[in-house]
């Protein structure tokens, strides 16, 4: 990495080295103004961000007497080996020149983002962290294609944390309170210096809530969380397939912010018998050869029950009918799906002499010519 060289902090606010303290205010609100990270077009954002930090940490030194003085005895080795980055803002005045920022339109944005990180927001107030809301559970469960038809309703069992009933959620022993952190000092961030470059983290101390517990709840152990399982009801609705996700809100995982939502991720179990085919249900079945030629009824079984459907005289093997509504009732609402039902005509392996011969005399009444060759005949002729 390129050692980057710190530029002079008067030479970045454009002040003369007597500079007054009113100069110096001056001089940072006009800059402040003009590398304002939204004001400027999308492309130099970037740079007018750092040009914005640097303009602040000049500012943050030359305000304050002390860091001034040290500045301009020893220079940025002054400053660096006295203060920790979070050091240098601190007792700087920026609320003033924020105020007068706020005037002109800004505020949160990119200000936030920059001063947030370093636990301060526009006005110099300190942020916390956002409490958050509770995790959102996922659980699938298995239905059959007839729970499909019909819609059901289920227990699902669910582990999840919940707010311990004992300290109300705080995580302190009742009658006691949380303290604010002695290491953030209640910002809930730690700013660390590591020579040009600082970086800001959340604190260790509170994990960023700004606040610890002194004596800790001895049911949850300080977590004003516990883990509980619980027993739903889940309703689910005629029509779902697999990979439908049902959201029950509310039921899922307890947070700071609220609970997280319960997600219900179906799964249909394989029908041995009926197929589906997004709200159709697709089978076969066999016919006999004289069914198929004669034509007559045969017995369907459908997620309902049996039906009767009619088979037409000629029907050929492979042809697909419609049972109009016979599937599966759309998840919304959007009608009722048919069942196809595809037949196979079943050629009889093994005739009586008697049905041969019947088979034999419909072929002459049809025209149809008796092969009476041999296999190894046939074979022989097939490559000739
Ligand atoms: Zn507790
Ligand atoms: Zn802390």
């Amino acid at each position: 990495m390129m050692m980057a060289i710190k530029r002079d902090y008067y030479e970045i606010l454009g002040v003369k080295k007597n500079a007054t303290l009113e100069e110096i205010k001056k001089a940072y609100r006009e800059m402040a103004l003009r590398y304002h990270p939204d004001r400027v077009p999308a492309e130099q954002k970037k740079e007018a961000e750092e040009k914005f930090k640097e303009i602040s940490e000049a500012y943050a030194v030359l305000s304050d007497p002390q860091k001034r003085a040290l500045y301009d005895q020893y220079g940025h080795a002054g400053i660096d080996q006295r203060y920790a980055y979070e050091d240098i803002f601190k007792g700087a005045d920026f609320s003033s020149i924020f105020e007068d920022l706020a005037d002109f339109g800004f505020g949160g944005g990119l200000f936030d983002e920059i001063f947030g990180d370093l636990g301060f927001d526009i006005f110099g107030r300190r942020t916390r962290r956002t409490p958050k809301r509770g995790r959102d559970l996922e659980i699938t469960v298995s239905v059959t294609l007839e729970e499909v038809l019909t819609g059901t309703e289920k227990i699902v069992t669910i582990p999840r944390y919940e707010f311990c009933s004992t300290c109300s959620g705080t995580g302190a022993k009742p009658g006691t309170k949380k303290i604010t952190c002695p290491q953030c000092r209640g910002s809930g961030r730690m700013v660390i210096s590591s020579g040009f470059f600082q970086l800001s983290r959340t604190c260790n101390r509170c994990q960023g809530e700004g606040s610890i517990i002194q004596s800790p709840c001895s049911d949850c152990r300080g977590e004003g969380r516990i883990k509980v399982t619980r027993k739903i009801k889940v309703k689910i609705p005629q029509g779902v397939d697999t990979g439908s996700h049902l959201r029950i809100r509310g039921e899922g995982e307890q947070g700071a912010a609220g609970r997280g939502d319960l997600y219900v991720i179906i799964e249909v179990q394989p029908h041995p018998y009926f197929e589906r085919h997004n709200n159709d249900i697709l089978t076969e079945i066999n016919i006999s050869l004289v069914k198929a030629i004669l034509g007559g009824e045969i017995e369907v079984p459908t997620l309902n029950g049996k039906v009767m459907m009619k088979i037409p005289p000629g029907t050929q093997s492979g042809k697909i009918f419609r049972l109009k509504a016979k599937g599966i009732p759309d998840l919304h609402g959007r009608g009722i799906g048919d069942q196809l039902v595809k037949v196979n005509v079943v050629i009889p392996t093994h005739l009586t002499p008697q049905q041969r011969k019947l088979i034999e005399e419909f072929a002459r009444l049809s025209g149809d010519e008796i092969n009476k060759e041999s296999l190894t005949d046939k074979i022989k002729r097939a490559f000739k």
